[in-house]
């Protein structure tokens, strides 16, 4: 018999399961609420509801530039590109739960929060965000906002998502 799973490991794999319902080929990030071991709400990134997807209408891309400092301390400009038609999972996941369930509650992401989704979430009620894969571009201020509010931040390593549940993601 296979050792029970642990609770990071059994609702990480919920959140991976729900992110491969998304329907953006260039990033599927999947997200849940818990509270006391309890399953409130379950999300993953994607177009409003009646409005054609990525799979339908193709990802609608932006082009950014971001600085990147190179270890000999030259700057580097990097273009990168990303999709902005879905509504991040996050934030579906916020807009689909009450308030009052959330207050104590704890997320379960697959993804490290951007900068947007992390700033909602600090004013969601939650006390603790678990995630998997890290989100380097927002990195360092995401986690200085979190010391901030005083919400537990926290990325699970030794982990592997269910089997079948994670494509390549295009940055
Ligand atoms: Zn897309
Ligand atoms: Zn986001």
């Amino acid at each position: 018999m296979t050792a029970r799973k642990n609770w990071d490991t059994y609702f990480m794999d919920i959140a991976y399961m729900a992110a491969t319902r998304s329907q953006c080929n260039r990033r599927r990030v999947g997200a849940v609420l818990v509270k006391g071991k309890k399953l409130l709400g379950t999300a993953y990134n994607g177009a409003p509801m009646g409005v054609p997807d990525c799979t339908e209408a193709g990802c609608m891309l932006v082009e950014e530039y971001e600085v990147h400092i190179t270890e000999d301390g030259t700057e580097q400009m990097n273009r990168k590109q990303r999709c902005i038609r879905t509504i991040h999972a996050e934030q579906n996941l916020l807009l689909f739960t009450d308030r009052d369930d959330r207050e104590g509650s704890v997320v379960y992401v697959t993804d490290q929060p951007c900068w947007t989704c992390a700033n909602m979430l600090a004013n969601s009620g939650v006390i603790e965000i678990v995630y998997h894969r890290g989100y380097p571009k927002d990195s360092d201020k995401v986690t200085n906002l979190m010391s901030m509010r005083g919400i537990k931040f926290r990325q699970i390593t030794a982990y592997e998502p269910p089997v079948g549940t994670v494509m390549d993601v295009t940055n």
